[in-house]
């Protein structure tokens, strides 16, 4: 009997663990193919939430997905693996060998497919600015979202600390009363030391007035206050300034005016300050110069700038690529020059259907992508044609955190509807919705909510640690 096609998906992204968890239960379970994810990753993470493991507002280790327990529930086997390499006269992909400090936990591995999609996503593009990957974060991986996490976290610890030692001596120095030879010494220490210490300033940099820096900003804020409410009070919430740096003339330029307008007042009034029109050029341990000669002062610096695909993507097998490295690929998203190999979601370039753009790298498009490519494969394996990729562009949500006025607002190209406050928080909180239900159907994704509430009632607004 003739062996199941075995259909490869390397990326368990917004769109991989969709298009995997899809086709497990359909052509997986009736083992009418056999379906292999691969991921560089153990566990899944959307990504769109990792402004909020970066602040502590999202608890990774509780949100995470295993991709081996999930694979094991929707019938398709999980490869824990970065891919390096492709060989298509064999069929064949090529896996990094796998290590940690300590110890080779795998050597270079190799997988064969008769359909391959390849789904990994994209990563933070400095654009080649000096100083740029020495001293920013760039918030494109779990890893370093968490290492914001705790970069943020030291200083409050820090000034918190330096905080409570002088205040502490301040009051061991007000319980001597100066009654010794010393006193006009003792007096005059004593004084000046029970005076409040002065809190420290903490200077935060966003390049980049994306979805993602907006994000961010709007959570940082959220975070000052939290840290002020739980005990750290060396930094105080009004001493923390968070500048966000763009390049364009306005925020977020994907959106209409309107949206970008309204995200702006929203964010002056959290009291952040945006530089718009500003190219930053170079970046040093202590602060960001811009191209109009101005220096902004920052101990944090996020680079959230722009995206390009994995330069690997480039050494493919002569696969077509783009200047940002994406594999170009035809409406039927399959790449160019080999028709057994599809790529979507931030790694490919896909036309949108009469207009001269391309679908841009949005969680909304590889889930529009992901369904697509399910039905797709699955006509495929019974000899029907493929079908072809139509972007249906929902517009944007921004989410500007919770405190104060809820700002969220969606921008839609060519409706220019624009949401704010409760309403679009609520369209907001239903993306991530509509990805758990992509992967565990409703009733899961109910009982997930619950959960998820039950945990924010229990736990600190924050994680703080
Ligand atoms: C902070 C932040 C906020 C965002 N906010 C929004 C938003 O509000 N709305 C929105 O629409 N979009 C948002 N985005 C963009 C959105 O996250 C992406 O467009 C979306 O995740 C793309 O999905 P994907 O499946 O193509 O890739 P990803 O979700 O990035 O997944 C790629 C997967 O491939 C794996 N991988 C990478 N390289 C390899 C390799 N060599 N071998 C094996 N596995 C590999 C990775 O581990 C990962 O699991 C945001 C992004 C960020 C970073």
């Amino acid at each position: 009997m003739k062996n199941p096609t075995h259909i490869v998906i390397v990326g368990g992204g917004a769109g991989g663990l969709e298009l995997a968890t899809k086709l497990g239960d359909t052509l997986g379970k009736r083992k009418q193919a056999k379906i292999t994810l691969v991921d560089a990753n153990r566990t899944h993470i959307w990504k769109p939430r990792l402004h909020e493991v970066a602040t502590g507002a999202l608890n990774a280790t509780v949100d995470e997905l295993s991709y081996a327990a999930h694979g094991y529930h929707h019938h398709f086997e999980f490869i824990w693996g970065k891919m390096d390499g492709l060989d298509r006269d064999n069929k064949q992909i090529s896996l990094a060998p796998l290590s940690t400090e300590i110890e080779n936990i795998l050597p270079p591995r190799t997988l064969n497919y008769d359909q391959l999609v390849i789904a990994v996503g994209s990563q933070t593009n400095d654009f080649g600015t000096p100083g740029a990957s020495e001293h920013c974060i760039f918030l494109d991986r779990r890893e370093a979202a968490e290492e914001f996490h705790q970069a943020f976290l030291t200083i409050y610890m820090k000034a918190s600390a330096s905080a409570q030692v002088t205040a502490s001596s301040a009051d061991i120095l007000a319980d001597k009363e100066p009654n010794t030879e010393s006193n006009a010494q003792s007096n005059s220490i004593s004084h000046t030391s029970t005076e409040q210490p002065e809190k420290e300033k903490f200077a935060i940099a966003i390049v980049g007035g994306g979805a993602t820096g907006v994000e961010l900003a709007a959570e940082i804020k959220a975070a000052a206050e939290h840290l002020s409410k739980y005990g750290f009070q060396g930094i105080c919430p009004e001493n923390v300034s968070i500048t966000i740096i763009e390049a364009a003339d306005r925020l977020m330029p994907a959106l209409s005016p309107r949206a970008s307008q309204a995200i702006l007042r929203q964010l002056y009034a959290f009291e952040i300050d945006v530089l718009l029109g500003e190219l930053v050029t170079q970046v040093s341990a202590e602060g960001l110069y811009t191209k109009s000669g101005k220096f902004i002062p920052a101990q944090l610096k996020v680079w959230s700038a722009g995206v390009k695909a994995p330069e690997f993507l480039t050494r493919l097998g002569g696969l077509e690529t783009n200047r940002i490295n994406q594999l170009v690929v035809k409406p039927t998203l399959q790449t160019t020059l080999d028709e057994n190999i599809f790529a979507f979601g931030d790694c490919a370039q896909c036309a949108i259907k009469g207009s001269d753009r391309s679908v841009p790298p949005r969680a909304q498009a590889a889930h529009q992508q992901s369904s697509l490519l399910a039905k797709s494969l699955r006509d495929s394996i019974a000899g029907k044609p493929l079908r072809e990729f139509n972007y249906q562009d929902k517009g944007s949500l921004v989410s500007l955190g919770k405190q104060g006025s809820v700002g969220n607002m969606m921008g839609n190209l060519s409706k220019d509807f624009t949401f704010e406050g409760k309403v679009a928080r609520w369209l907001y909180v239903m993306l991530y919705r509509l990805h758990q239900s992509a992967l565990h159907g409703w009733g899961k994704t109910l009982l997930l909510t619950i959960r998820d509430r039950i945990n924010r009632k229990m736990n600190p607004s924050m994680k703080l640690h």
